[in-house]
Formats: structure tokens, sequence, C-alpha cells
């Protein structure tokens, strides 16, 4: 079977407030049953915005689509990214992308499913955290 999810055919949603900080778009989101596992969608940040700290059981490939923004690994440096930019977060790494504080980003984000989950959240971004 091809199937074809026809652009504007799904409505955008808005990005948790239990799961991001500020202002997120989450537009063609796809989960593929089993024995397919990935799912992912295109996720936008408006300047400011990010996710939670959160780990991928088995990783998670974001393509940037348009802007610069922001990605960082527990304990290691805040780093740029930008549109174009392919970026892997290897299984179980504890991280967190976003906006930068003046530039919206969109990515493409992929991700597999271990026992049903993609992704596993854990505590708010703080300020303080984001702007180091
Ligand atoms: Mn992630």
């Amino acid at each position: 079977m091809i199937s074809i999810t026809r652009s504007g055919s799904q409505p955008s949603d808005k990005g948790s407030a239990d799961y991001f900080t500020g202002a997120v778009r989450i537009d063609s989101p796809f989960r593929r049953s089993d024995p397919a596992r990935v799912g992912g969608g295109i996720v936008t940040f408006e300047p400011g915005a990010r996710t939670a700290w959160h780990t991928h059981p088995l990783g998670q490939t974001l393509i940037v689509t348009a802007g610069a923004g922001l990605i960082q690994q527990w304990g290691g440096p805040i780093q740029e990214m930008k549109q174009g930019d392919v970026v892997w977060i290897s299984p179980g790494v504890k991280h967190w992308h976003g906006g930068t504080e003046t530039t919206g980003m969109s990515h493409i984000a992929i991700a597999e499913t271990l026992e049903g989950k993609a992704v596993h959240w854990m505590e708010k971004v703080s300020d303080e955290q984001y702007r180091r």
C-alpha cells in the first residue's frame, strides 16, 4: 500500500505545556504501525521556545528545515544548528532542542519506538539553563 497524507489535511497542533516551553507548533505528525516503528513530525519553535529535557529510547534524527536553533546534551555545551543541518541524538542521551533567544527554528524530527514509546519526558529547561 502507498498512503499519501495530503498537505493541509491534518490540523496543526500546539506543543503541550507539559513538555515544551514557549510557543511550539507540531505539523504533519506520523506514526507507522507494526512492524514499522518510525514516527515523527515537523516541529516549529518560536524564539525562546524549547522542549523539556528528554531522551529517545532508540535515538532521534533532526533535520533542520528553517531558521537557527539550539541543542544541548546534559552536561555538554549548547550547540547551534541551522537550516540544512542533520543532527543525530544517540539512544538514551538526555537533551533538549529549540529556537534561539532571537530566532525561530523548524525541524523534522524522526524517532523509532521501543515498547510503544519514542520519547521519555523529564523536567523543563529552566531560563537559567537556556540562557547559559
Ligand atoms: Mn529530542
